[in-house]
This record gives C-alpha cells, sequence and structure tokens, in this order.
C-alpha cells in the first residue's frame, strides 16, 4: 500500500542519515580512546590514583562506540551480513548462555532449557547469537527482582514450511498493548539511558532475511514471551 511504501521511503532516508551520522562519531572516539591511551602512559604511576575516573572514561567511550556499531548496524544491515551457515539452534543457544551468565547470576533467575528442535536453521552464527543474547537480555532486564528464563527450541511447520522456533520467554514485567505493538520500531525504548532501542529492531531485519518471523505475546505483570520461527536449512 501507499502507506507501506513511504513508511519503507521514510526508513531508507533515516537509514541513511543514521549511517552518516555514525561514520562521523566513530572517528571523534577514535581519536578519544587513542589519546586517552596517551595520557595514561604519560602520567604512568600516577595513573593509579586516578583509576576510577580513567575506567569511566574508557566504559563511556566503549558504550558511545557500541551504539555507533548498532546504528550503522540497522542503518546499513547489508554491509553487515556475514557467512551463512547450516546450525542447530540448541548449539548456538550454549554458545550464548555463556555471555549472559553473570547477569542471570546477579539477578537471581532461573533458566529452564528445553531444547527438541531436531532440524537446522540457515543463518549467519554470529547474527542467531545476536538476536538470541538480545532476546535474553530484555527478559532479564524485565526481572530486575529475579524470576524465571525459558528457553526453547522445537520442530515447527508453518504454512506447510518446516523450520524451527526458539522461544524466550520470562516472568518479569510483561508489557501493555501499546509497548507491544511499538517494541519492533527501530529507536523504541523504555530504558532511558540504557536502551537504544534497536536491540528488537535489528534482530527482526536480520531474522526476516533469512525468511523468518519473529513474534510476541505479552501482557503487564505477566512476562513475555518472544517466538523467532526459521525455516529449515535445505
Ligand atoms: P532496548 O533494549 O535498547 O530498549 P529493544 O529494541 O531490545 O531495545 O527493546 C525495545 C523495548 O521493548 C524495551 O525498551 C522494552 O520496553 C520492551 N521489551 C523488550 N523485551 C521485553 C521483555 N522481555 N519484557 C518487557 N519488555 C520488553
Amino acid at each position: 500500500t501507499t502507506k507501506q511504501l513511504i513508511m519503507s521511503e521514510k526508513l531508507a532516508a533515516i537509514g541513511e542519515i543514521t549511517a552518516g551520522v555514525a561514520h562521523e562519531i566513530n572517528n571523534p572516539i577514535a581519536v578519544m580512546q587513542g589519546n586517552l591511551e596517551v595520557i595514561r602512559s604519560v602520567v604512568g604511576e600516577q595513573a593509579e590514583q586516578a583509576k576510577v575516573e580513567f575506567q569511566l572514561l574508557d566504559d563511556q567511550i566503549q558504550r558511545i562506540s557500541l551504539i555507533v556499531t548498532k546504528l550503522l548496524q540497522f542503518a546499513k544491515p547489508e554491509e553487515f551480513a556475514g557467512f551463512v551457515d547450516r546450525h542447530a539452534p540448541d548449539m548456538v543457544i550454549a554458545d550464548c548462555l555463556p555471555l549472559v551468565q553473570h547477569l542471570l547470576a546477579k539477578a537471581a533467575i532461573e533458566v529452564r532449557l528445553e531444547n527438541t528442535a531436531e532440524r537446522l536453521v540457515l543463518m549467519n552464527r554470529t547474527e542467531l547469537q545476536q538476536v538470541v543474547v538480545n532476546l535474553v537480555v530484555n527478559a532479564i532486564h524485565a526481572m530486575p527482582d529475579g524470576g524465571r528464563l525459558g528457553i526453547e527450541t522445537r520442530d515447527s511447520t508453518r504454512g506447510g514450511r518446516p523450520g524451527v522456533e526458539i522461544v524466550v520467554s520470562d516472568s518479569g514485567v510483561g508489557m501493555d498493548p501499546e509497548v507491544a505493538a511499538r517494541v519492533f520500531d527501530p529507536f523504541f525504548t523504555t530504558k532511558r539511558q540504557e536502551g537504544t532501542g534497536l536491540g528488537l529492531s535489528i534482530s527482526q531485519t536480520l531474522v526476516t532475511r533469512q525468511g523468518g518471523t519473529i513474534s510476541l505475546a505479552s501482557r503487564p505483570g505477566e512476562g513475555a514471551t518472544f517466538i523467532v520461527w526459521l525455516p529449515e536449512a535445505e
């Protein structure tokens, strides 16, 4: 429809501008990082006294750098497209868990894994990991006082097409319908400082590029369930 066309043109324009700005920001970040290193080595011993401050600068510069990377990935996903291969989803999930282990432990979250998928999916491994980690980190954020995290894989045929579902569910704060309707919008976040609002938008781009879908079910106070469906690798 015309509305969809205007929307996709708008998104393309946002993408172009975002990519330009992100590239511009990359240079000053590199300069700051380099100079920070120089200052640290020049002040030598005394750098110890300002350890906390140096660490703070380091962390914040890295945070900006990560946001810029995410912006670029959102704006120019095709430049980030990596080598696509066949994967057993549960193997990819097993790789993801160590990355979030410290967060799970800190928030006292109980994890339940259930892997019954036997089919393989076709995707870039890092990208599939990124999608899963994104969903898991969001789930952890939704459970600041602890709770249950479920990660499940199962074979699932949709519209006659064999595929696999990866289901990430939490017992967290959940979402009202207005929020749920917007979570895949680029830059939509309810996390103020901590959020970029790009996680789910990028995840959706990566999954749909492989012919898959990503959907959710949630109610306020009753947690959220995200379902990634990917077609079986031929
Ligand atoms: P970010 O995490 O940077 O905010 P995302 O695109 O990953 O960006 O998520 C967008 C928004 O969707 C979040 O700010 C939050 O409001 C909502 N959201 C995502 N996952 C969950 C979840 N599991 N439970 C509750 N809300 C969620």
